[in-house]
């Protein structure tokens, strides 16, 4: 059931828009004569801006800025309380500017106003705070060492974090902000300059909030954003001698190509990929919890998450019930744009994610999956798929490859050590969950599970003090907490004979 009234946008928002954007780099907006980018609402097929893409040039001159910027010292050897108070400067203005930065996300991504209020720039501001803080919480450690020569030398070891350079931070279109500022944040707390390249279809706020960054008093250069297609403008960022660390968020595919570009260079790289996460219920699971869990962890961001439940193992004596309840349930959801404060559905973020996941249902079919509600593309102008839930069995490819849209696939297990092992057949390790009261089985699966992150009776909550990231092909790394920043670092060891 599709809804009509739209919040209006700030007139800042339809300013902003009505630029045209480029590059930002150094502190300015560079467009030059390269191709112009039209970039879509989800919501209605329509172009909202434009924007100027990057050519080679402007690759290289993206890299030698944020260079110059290293290694001028100006932030690299900023003290670090000063970085930390101006990273909570930033931080302070991102949220004064959060009404405007929630509709611009909004209306380039498709997102639910409540959804890029609460999250994408809710959660940014604390994640932001809490990095802020780790720019004087770095610490190297002393070292005992029992170094023989020359007789009856003594040595003082130590060692030191220091910042790897230049970042290159590459990032998907499915929390374009969030998921730079992921990046953004430790990579400057620790002291580097970066670099982001958003996806093509969602370069808007990212430009947004590095004008900000410079308002904050971060200096022009230290934080750049790259605008242009991944293949071009993102393949030349990731082999360029120039740059010390890539930090990827996206397709496993990709991130293939990506690490393997890295390596060339000897470029440090870490990557959060793609997933295929499980939900298991256990026979004693709340099926009204499981539930509403099933919709906020499988239907956020109309499951366009890597960390989305998208197979749900239920015991046979439950599967019928939870089917017919969770059927119900998406079936009543209401479609509509991300403006819309009424819509629980929203557009994906473009024609070419609508066509994938339509294609992933036709062969669902055909693999003889049952769909008991939704399944198909509504009559709306934008890029609308209806929320669907099937009936599958583990080998059909729904059950096993990530679909990244709104399609909810629901397996019956008779054996759970079965189900574990269809659990864990998959090349994918980013995220589980289990649903069960029963303290001693959920211990017992845990470490049985091969997952990044396991969830009891929650699916897909993250806190910047939690590690987060992929076993298997979901990637190598870990994002948040201290771990997050010293990624983004080198470990010095420093020897000193007295
Ligand atoms: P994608 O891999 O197509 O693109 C990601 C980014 O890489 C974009 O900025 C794109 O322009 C760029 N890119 C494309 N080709 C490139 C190349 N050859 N060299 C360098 N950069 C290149 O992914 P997407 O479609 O934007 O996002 C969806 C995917 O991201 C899903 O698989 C999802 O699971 C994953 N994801 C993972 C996490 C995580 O934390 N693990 C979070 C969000 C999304």
């Amino acid at each position: 059931m599709p809804t009509t009234a739209l919040l209006a946008p700030l007139d800042r928002v339809t300013a902003f828009l009505d630029q045209v954007h480029g590059s930002f780099i150094d502190g300015q907006t560079v467009t030059g004569a390269n191709d112009l980018f039209e970039v879509l609402d989800p919501a209605t097929a329509q172009p909202i801006s434009r924007t100027h893409l990057a050519d080679g040039a402007t690759v290289d001159r993206c890299v030698a800025a944020a260079r110059a910027a290293f290694d001028s010292g100006s932030w690299s050897r900023l003290r670090p309380a000063d970085r930390e108070r101006i990273l909570l400067r930033f931080a302070d203005l991102v949220e004064q500017h959060g009404e405007e930065l929630a509709q611009l996300e909004t209306l380039e991504q498709g997102k639910s106003i409540h959804i890029a209020r609460a999250i994408e720039v809710g959660g940014s501001v604390e994640y932001m705070r809490y990095m802020a803080g780790w720019a004087t919480k770095l610490e190297g450690q002393t070292l005992d060492v029992s170094i023989p020569v020359p007789a009856g030398a003594r040595y003082n070891a130590y060692t030191r974090r220091e910042a790897v350079g230049v970042v290159a931070g590459i990032v998907p279109w499915n929390f374009p902000l969030m998921i730079a500022l992921w990046k953004v944040m430790p990579a400057l707390a620790a002291g580097n300059s970066i670099i982001i390249k958003p996806a093509d279809e969602t370069p808007l706020t990212v430009l947004r909030v590095a004008a900000l960054a410079i308002e904050a008093g971060i200096p022009a250069g230290v934080f750049n954003v790259l605008i242009g297609r991944g293949a071009e403008a993102g393949a030349a960022l990731v082999a360029h001698p120039g740059v010390n660390k890539v930090s990827f968020t996206g397709s496993t595919a990709v991130g293939k190509q990506v690490g393997m570009a890295a390596l060339q260079n000897m470029t440090r790289f870490s990557l959060e990929l793609g997933g295929k996460n499980p939900m298991l219920l256990l026979d004693d699971a709340d099926l009204e919890k499981a539930v509403g869990g099933a919709l906020m962890g499988g239907l956020l961001n109309q499951g366009q998450v890597c960390a989305a439940a998208s197979r749900f193992f239920v015991p046979r004596r439950l599967h019928a019930a939870f089917l017919e309840a969770l059927s119900a349930a998406v079936g009543g959801m209401t479609l509509g744009a991300g403006l819309d404060p009424n819509a629980q559905i929203n557009p994906l973020v473009s024609r070419k994610q609508q066509r994938s996941v339509l294609d992933h249902l036709q062969q669902a079919r055909q693999q003889g999956a049952k769909v008991t509600v939704g399944g198909a593309a509504p009559d709306l102008p934008g890029f609308f798929v209806q929320p669907t839930v099937l009936e599958v069995n583990a080998e059909m490819s729904v059950a096993q490859e990530e679909v990244f849209g709104p399609v909810l696939s629901v397996l019956a297990y008779d054996d759970l050590d079965e189900a574990l092992r269809q659990i864990n057949a998959s090349r994918y390790g980013l995220t589980a969950s289990i649903w069960s009261n029963d303290l001693s089985r959920t211990l017992d699966l845990i470490p049985r599970i091969e997952a990044g992150t396991v969830w009891v009776n929650s699916h897909v909550p993250v806190d910047p003090n939690l590690p987060f990231g992929g076993y298997k092909q979901s990637g190598i790394g870990r994002e948040f907490g201290r771990g997050a920043v010293e990624a983004f670092t080198e470990l010095k060891s420093v020897c000193i004979a007295y």
